[in-house]
């Protein structure tokens, strides 16, 4: 602690300097004093770093944000955060009435909301349909391709969206509107057995389609449940995560959402982790895939541990995303005085992790002792139940 409240030791203007002891010294030229205070651990790394290492960490609020009449939306993909390869993540807000145009692309789409409610709707290729309101702590998911839409209801929503592919990009989904304006007219009248004036009303510019457009706030669910003959899907989209019972451990808690809970997201896993003040995800590494990690309360810091000597340390806060590549060894420990709510995504159908501390403990003590020269207390307070988070 001691160190941490020195490396934030400033010059009496609030600045911190990238001083510890007797390393480092003042800044003297250019610098941006409230990026730097978000960033204590890449100003004056840990002792421990070491290395080069990939950026991983972007902001939302240093995403491009595109407005519409109906909401805005920004995003964090491959192109923002270029070692985000497996996942894309976008921020996305619904006016009351505001609707995510009827689309479709080749990602799949995980969602969690995180303000308001919203009406959301899908049909597969049996023509078998699904609407459902999700609120606060919901998810949902739409396989690859599957047209879908998302509409605010009376509070309007906000909410994020994760995508299979770190190439993904908000502003290249197959849009109705876009489709509807790029089709020869003679074509929409015989598509659909109507004249060609029925479609007077498309949108004017080609090169304007709606995307988020504004409407009017639905009536209740059940009036917009249409019959299909081919009935409803046989797999729900959403889920309720909020009602889900966390497993409680000793410093918060954690509820996971993978395809044996919901078994349409077969392509992505999640874990809701909220770290109590003071506690800390502990040493772990995941050994399936990467880790694409959004924090939505709280500030928190981590490091990476990727072999070769090399080791990097940053900082967290709501709205920022974080990635852990593939099998590199991390912890988050809560740095603030509330609690710390983030998500932790994989690009696979199960979640998987592997605590530092319950595979030293469930090995022969001896083998251990031998690596690391741990006193016999140390080797006592080994876990063989995984953790998870410690207080
Ligand atoms: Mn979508
Ligand atoms: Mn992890």
């Amino acid at each position: 602690m001691a160190r941490r409240e020195a490396r934030r030791r400033g010059n009496g203007n609030g600045a911190p300097e990238p001083i510890r002891r007797d390393r480092g010294a003042t800044i003297l030229g250019p610098r941006n004093i409230p990026l730097e205070l978000e960033n204590p651990d890449l100003l004056a790394s840990p002792d421990t770093d070491a290395g080069t290492i990939p950026n991983l960490k972007f902001s939302f609020s240093a995403a491009r944000n595109r407005l519409a009449a109906g909401g805005w939306a920004r995003e964090v993909t491959v192109r923002e955060l270029p070692v985000s390869k497996t996942l894309a993540g976008v921020n996305m807000r619904l006016k009351p009435g505001g609707i995510r145009e009827l689309h479709w692309h080749k990602e799949a789409e995980w969602a969690y909301m995180i303000a308001g409610r919203a009406r959301v709707t899908g049909v597969d290729a049996q023509g078998r349909n699904f609407v459902d309101d999700v609120g606060v702590g919901d998810v949902w998911l739409f396989p690859a391709g599957i047209p879908h839409s998302i509409q605010g209801l009376e509070e309007g929503c906000e909410f994020l969206l994760v995508f299979d592919n770190g190439e993904f990009s908000e502003n290249e989904t197959f849009l109705i509107s876009d489709w509807f304006v790029h089709t020869p007219r003679d074509v929409l009248a015989q598509n659909f057995g109507v004249p060609e004036s029925s479609f007077d009303n498309l949108p004017p510019d080609i090169e304007r389609t709606h995307w988020i457009l504004a409407g009017e706030v639905p009536g209740p669910l059940a009036s917009d449940l249409v019959p299909s003959p081919a009935g409803v899907v046989p797999s729900p989209y959403s889920y309720r995560l909020s009602q889900q019972q966390p497993i409680k451990v000793a410093g918060g808690q954690v509820r996971i959402v993978d395809s044996s809970s919901f078994p349409v997201s077969t392509t992505i896993a999640a874990a809701l982790v909220e770290v109590d003040p003071g506690g800390m995800r502990e040493l772990h590494w995941h050994p399936n895939v990467d880790e694409w990690q959004y924090y939505i309360s709280g500030r928190g810091r981590m490091t990476v541990f990727a072999a070769s000597g090399k080791a990097r340390t940053f900082d967290y806060q709501a709205g920022d995303v974080g990635y852990v590549p593939f099998a590199m060894g991390h912890y988050i420990q809560n740095t603030g005085d509330e609690p710390l709510r983030f998500l932790e995504m994989f690009r696979s159908s199960y979640f998987a992790d592997i605590s530092l501390s319950q595979w030293m403990a469930v090995l022969p003590p001896e083998l251990v002792k031998t690596h690391l020269d741990l006193n016999k207390k140390t080797m006592a307070a080994l876990k063989k139940d995984k953790p998870v988070i410690v207080k």
